[in-house]
């Protein structure tokens, strides 16, 4: 590997764009030569060969497209990254010399794929940036890092995009934070860059999406950028123009890195953050668990049935008994919490049946 891409590698923030899709060669040539002119980016991304969820959509210009991507690059000086997911994508990718490329999330979650790339890449000498699977595995996404590292890949990062999950949520991936940190802890040193284009899905939530990503310590952005966002020929909704694109870098506060710092504060940290994130998550539950709550009342109260079921509140309790002690939970503690939320649960229940 020459020493301009490992300088990139190392420098932090890591600040990766461009298109979702490569389309056409003016587009991608305008598209670089806007990013480079910010000098705010790193490196240029495009996708070549689009995982769409259903057939007939564009799938992604194909091979004929990397010749744009070197065209890009000879102009800009900026190198080049694509998304590969099969031995052939490698092999053509590797002939037109990218300097980097990435694995898919629904590339992340098929072990056999992952190994396919892992195979064709055995003895190559590039970096290789992983995202997380779809659904929220951290074994599958810690396995793909695994397979990556054991093919003699040195350079490894991930790619946080998010997690999808049934119905409309606000975003088009979850974040689930909590996870990426976990990735962190499991995997010191290997890069992490936050992807939230991806997470969005839309362009208004980037920038506290981007943010966040920062303030939790995430040492790069890879963010989707179009010279006419609103005529993409994929993910039109989630990308943004270069001078957009160049605003929303300067908007945001970046945080020192404490590398200087022990090793024990760096690790106090990062597992404040995962129990912030996960206290969040649980007041979050607890309110919709309340809803529900509410819901029950009603029909209680339609029904004149009392607020109090011991023996529903006995089960409830002895199945939390058991499942708190594979979870190393105290009884003492299962019980105080219980009661806690059976408490406010029945005050929201008397609230409904009295109003
Ligand atoms: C992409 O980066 O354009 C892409 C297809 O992303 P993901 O793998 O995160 O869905
Ligand atoms: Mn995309």
């Amino acid at each position: 590997m020459n020493d301009e891409i490992l300088t990139k590698w190392n420098k932090r923030p890591l600040i990766i764009s461009g298109p979702c899709s490569a389309e056409t060669e003016e587009q991608m040539i305008e598209t670089a030569t806007k990013l480079a002119a910010t000098g705010k980016v790193d490196v240029l991304r495009a996708g070549i060969w689009k995982p769409r969820t259903k057939p007939g959509l564009f799938e992604g210009i194909g091979t004929k497209g990397l010749p744009w991507l070197v065209a890009a690059k000879k102009i800009t000086g900026l190198p080049i990254t694509v998304e590969v997911a099969t031995a052939k994508h490698v092999e053509d990718a590797l002939q037109f010399d990218l300097d980097m490329l990435w694995i898919g999330a629904r590339t992340t979650v098929n072990p056999f794929s992952v190994q396919e790339v892992a195979d064709a890449l055995r003895g190559v000498d590039v970096p290789v940036l992983i995202k997380n699977p779809i659904n929220p595995d951290l074994e599958l996404w810690t396995g793909g890092i695994e397979r990556l590292q054991k093919v003699g890949i040195k350079e490894v990062g991930m790619i946080h995009r998010g997690f999808s999950s049934y119905g409309n949520t606000e975003y088009r991936n979850a974040p689930m934070w909590h996870l990426p940190i976990e990735m962190k802890r499991r995997f010191v040193g290997i890069p992490l860059i936050c992807d939230p284009s991806h997470i969005c899905g839309n362009r208004h939530m980037l920038q506290s999406v981007a943010q966040k990503s920062i303030d939790l310590g995430f040492d790069g952005l890879m963010l989707e950028s179009h010279i006419d966002p609103d005529n993409a020929w994929s993910d039109a909704n989630q990308q943004i123009a270069p001078e957009r694109l160049s605003e929303l870098l300067d908007a945001l506060i970046w945080r020192s890195e404490t590398t200087t710092e022990q090793e024990f504060i760096t690790a106090l940290t990062t597992l404040r953050e995962q129990i912030n994130q996960l206290d969040d998550e649980l007041l979050t539950i607890l309110g919709q668990r309340m809803k529900i709550s509410d819901k029950i009342g009603a029909y209680k109260k339609n029904n004149n049935i009392t607020i109090l079921q011991t023996n529903r509140w006995n089960d409830i309790l002895e199945k939390a008994f058991t499942k708190g002690d594979t979870l190393g939970l105290s009884k003492e503690f299962i019980v105080k919490y219980f009661d806690a939320i059976h408490l406010e649960s029945i005050n929201h229940q008397n609230k409904v049946m009295n109003s």
